[in-house]
């Protein structure tokens, strides 16, 4: 794991859709890289960031709605009831917003940056929150949930987004219409 400062991986990025590794062996490291992961989701007004999309392939996310910070190792989904659809926009694919349907309440399992088991239920905002970064580490992405239709409203933006992918991510992207970022 590098140092450096952490940066958002695009929409185009290989690392994205990779399927993240188990953490086996909690490190310092791992902590460091989970406190910078928070902040950099707070610098970019996120509610939630997963380690692929700083460019790390290993099972860590981090969430904070406004109810305290969560950090998690190698979450899991064991329980899913009900459902919702919300309207749920990522920091790795800017510019766009989808619709999802996910379940409504969710049991999550992890290990919390001590290496120690816990659980947490969520519903609602945070249920969708948690199901969005388990997505990450699983290389799927929002338009992965996308209809048809909004397919072919979307295909433009993505390709753009794939082909800046490589270039510095341009400054004038800011144009999130979405109102929730994870
Ligand atoms: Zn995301």
């Amino acid at each position: 794991m590098e140092k450096t400062a952490l940066k958002i991986r695009t929409y185009g990025d290989p690392v994205l859709r990779k399927r993240a590794k188990e953490v086996s062996g909690l490190t310092q490291e791992h902590r460091n890289l989970l406190s910078e992961m928070a902040q950099l989701m707070y610098d970019s007004s996120g509610i939630g960031l997963a380690a692929p999309q700083v460019g790390v392939s290993e099972s860590l996310i981090v969430v904070d709605i406004g109810q305290g910070l969560y950090k998690l190792v190698n979450p899991r989904i064991v329980r899913r009831q009900g459902s919702q659809v919300l309207e749920e926009g990522c920091l790795s694919v800017p510019g766009v917003c989808i619709k999802v349907r996910r379940a409504g309440k969710i049991k999550v399992i992890a290990l919390d940056e001590e290496g120690k088991p816990f659980s947490i239920e969520a519903e609602g905002l945070l249920s969708c929150v948690f199901q969005h970064e388990i997505d990450h580490l699983r290389g799927r992405l929002i338009p992965d949930h996308a209809s048809f239709l909004e397919k072919l409203k979307i295909n433009n933006k993505l390709e753009r987004l794939k082909q800046r992918s490589q270039d510095e991510r341009m400054p004038g992207s800011k144009s999130q219409s979405c109102k929730l970022q994870l």
